[in-house]
């Protein structure tokens, strides 16, 4: 669901997008998290360890025509999407069910996705009243105000306005202004030369063209209009902070009140704007890119009317494309799946309407599937694991070399203060407010991005609830929140092969303990170090300890600056720079947790032939397999702050001792053999 924003949260992630879902399902619970018969053997732990652990699964998994992955990610998420779908079933089926009950809506928003017939019938009518706003602005002030009536939908013509944890003030809700309004995935892609991004800006051009004809202009107008959005596009693409640029903490603090936000975008009348959003009392607001307003404000100066009517046009029907009728839904995926991620076909009606349903509704559906699917004793274990995570980071700080005692103080104090949810939340989110009916699809999906605006809006200017979580508990990911101070793993993901009750310890340890401890080290991560124990954006390093960060984090970045993952496409080192500390850190404090498990014990036998420590590192980069096609790959190494699967592995073992003492056969000579010297040691 690109084009889905339940609000924007800034939340260090596990894995990639967790929406292009993906495989089926049948063959999770018959997965033990480890399975020797997925190696390959012929190849050598010191050449290649990602293959040697992964190989005969790459090579007898191929993609699936309708994917545009196939990982164990994408085939939990896939399991996952079958307990749902028999929650929604019953939903659906249940006799005496109360109008308005969260039953009826799961039940009434699934079939109205599930009628084609009134889908292809209802076309584009359900918009009208959208493109009627459009087609009576006469002026700029009315571009403002149907700019604002879609923002209230989360369709973020040129920019979004949600709520946002204040950064320098972790106890507080303020109001927060991002950029948007681009239809390719990246400001880059409107200006990099190379030739697949060059292919990419003409096929867009084409599909903008087609869009336009779909609502009905003649051919030679919907070409020019293609022409003016693009043109628009590349002007706000200018004026947009960089992805590496977004996730600089202090760079994207810009707090001001209404006057300073007049200063910045004088253009945009704001007092007449957040009344229109339905919030007239807005006066703090953090800016997160001010060149990108001050752009902005300028083309409300310099751009024809009938331009921005065009672009509104324009941004409606791609918010709304994938929810309408088949030659909407198919040109939309034609270009968004397709030709930028080279998925062959669309998956089946009923997976895509559940992962909408499953977002839209999501608490709703959570609560039921918690009841059903995730055991108390789950919850404890996981507990468990974290605590001794936790020991295992705290050793680690205390020993760490590079680091002053007045600093490691303060880690210490972060590490100890850090908070801790498993499974879902305490308190349920109440949905009476959400209006879904038997009505169009799109309107149902619409009414439900008004719910989570106006959720998101109305926690502006009070305190921060502690107890709410950033993901449905159905959710197959895990998150570290900065402003939180807070570690979170949704129900969704505590299931094999990520955390298999039955595994032993060492094959548990290299799947979600390594889960865990990424996501402890997302707090000392080249952001997270820049947040305080109480999620506050302070400095609370030394100067020399700061400077030996950045020595240590650079060699990181170097090192995957020279990955090469297709052929004259490298990781972007910088990008990727947080989630790589967190997976070299997360390994390395799940092997050292896992080793306090060993203490007074006597050690276990090798299993299928392996060591025990030989087990975690397996275990580890199982569950990383992962085939992925090449237009999807390029499409990430642009976008996605995590590096691509095999990287996730190959990146990290190889700076680790504990990898060499478990794999003695590795040795100097091994085609990925790293010197001491060459091994970058941060957490
Ligand atoms: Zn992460």
């Amino acid at each position: 669901m690109k084009k889905i924003i339940i609000g924007f949260l800034s939340l260090a992630l596990l894995g990639g997008c967790t929406s292009n879902v993906k495989k089926s399902a049948e063959m999770v619970n018959k997965y033990p998290s480890f399975d020797i018969k997925n190696m390959d053997t012929a190849v050598k732990p010191g050449d290649d360890f990602f293959d040697y652990t992964n190989g005969t699964w790459l090579k007898n998994n191929p993609i699936p025509a309708d994917k545009n992955s196939r990982s164990s990610f994408d085939e939990l998420i896939e399991k996952n999407r079958h307990d749902i779908k028999e929650i929604i079933e019953e939903s659906a089926a249940a006799k005496d069910v109360q109008p308005g009950s969260n039953a009826a809506k799961i039940g009434a928003f699934f079939n109205s996705g599930m009628d084609t017939i009134s889908i292809e019938k209802q076309g584009i009518t359900p918009l009208e009243p959208f493109f009627g706003k459009i087609a009576s602005i006469k002026n700029i002030a009315d571009v403002q105000s149907v700019a604002a009536y879609f923002q209230t939908y989360q369709i973020a013509s040129f920019f979004a306005v949600f709520s946002n944890i204040d950064a320098k003030n972790s106890s507080s809700v303020i109001a927060g202004c991002y950029q948007s309004g681009l239809g390719l995935p990246d400001r880059d892609y409107y200006f990099k030369n190379d030739e697949s991004t060059k292919k990419i800006r003409e096929e867009y051009l084409v599909h903008l063209a087609k869009m336009f004809v779909l609502m009905m202009d003649a051919p030679d107008v919907a070409k020019k209009n293609a022409e003016t959005v693009m043109k628009f596009e590349t002007q706000l693409a200018k004026a947009s902070f960089t992805n590496v640029e977004n996730q600089d903490p202090q760079k994207t603090y810009n707090k001001v009140n209404v006057d300073g936000l007049t200063k910045i975008a004088p253009e945009l009348n704001w007092n007449v704007y957040f009344t229109q959003l339905g919030y007239p009392a807005i006066s703090e607001i953090n800016v997160f890119q001010p060149p990108f307003f001050k752009e902005l404000s300028n083309m409300m100066k310099t751009i024809p009317i009938d331009d921005w009517k065009t672009v509104l046009r324009w941004q409606l029907i791609n918010n709304t494309a994938a929810y309408l009728s088949r030659d909407f839904e198919k040109q939309n995926f034609d270009f968004y799946n397709k030709t930028l991620s080279g998925q062959e076909q669309m998956e089946p009606r009923w997976k895509l309407v559940l992962d909408v349903t499953s977002y839209s509704l999501g608490e709703t559906i959570g609560q039921l599937y918690v009841q059903k699917y995730f055991p108390p004793v789950a919850k404890q274990k996981m507990t468990d694991l974290v605590m001794n995570l936790k020991k295992s980071l705290k050793v680690r700080i205390e020993n760490l070399t590079w680091m002053g005692a007045q600093t490691k103080q303060e880690a210490m104090a972060k590490l100890d203060k850090m908070g801790v949810k498993v499974g879902y939340p305490d308190k349920w989110r109440d949905y009476s407010g959400l209006n879904i009916s038997a009505q169009p699809y799109v309107l149902n999906l619409l009414n439900s991005m008004n719910f989570e605006f106006n959720f998101s809006m109305n926690k502006v200017g009070k305190p921060v609830d502690p107890a709410e979580w950033g993901m449905t508990p159905q959710t197959v990911n895990a998150y570290y929140s900065p402003n939180r101070n807070e570690i979170v793993f949704p129900a969704g993901i505590l299931q094999p092969p990520f955390f298999n009750l039955d595994a032993d310890d060492a094959v548990n340890y290299g799947a979600i303990g390594m889960v865990i401890g990424h996501e402890m080290t997302h707090g000392f991560d080249n952001t997270g170090r820049q947040f305080d124990k109480d999620g506050n954006l302070r400095d609370w390093w030394t100067k020399e300890d700061s400077k030996a960060f950045e020595e240590h984090t650079n060699m990181l970045v170097d090192q995957y600056n020279k990955y090469e993952v297709l052929d004259s496409t490298f990781v972007n080192g910088k990008l990727t720079l947080g989630e790589n500390i967190a997976d070299l850190g997360g390994a390395t404090v799940a092997y050292n947790a896992y080793k306090f498990t060993l203490e007074g014990k006597e050690a276990p036998k090798p299993i299928d032939g392996f060591t025990d420590t030989q087990r975690f590192f397996l275990s580890y980069a199982q569950i990383w397999r992962t085939n992925m096609r090449d237009k999807e790959v390029r499409k990430r190494v642009n976008t996605d702050e995590h590096s691509p699967a095999k990287a996730r592995i190959n990146m990290v073992v190889y700076n680790m001792p504990e990898f060499y003492a478990a794999f003695e056969n590795v040795k100097p000579g091994d085609k990925l053999f790293r010197t001491v010297e060459q091994r970058p040691v941060i957490w």
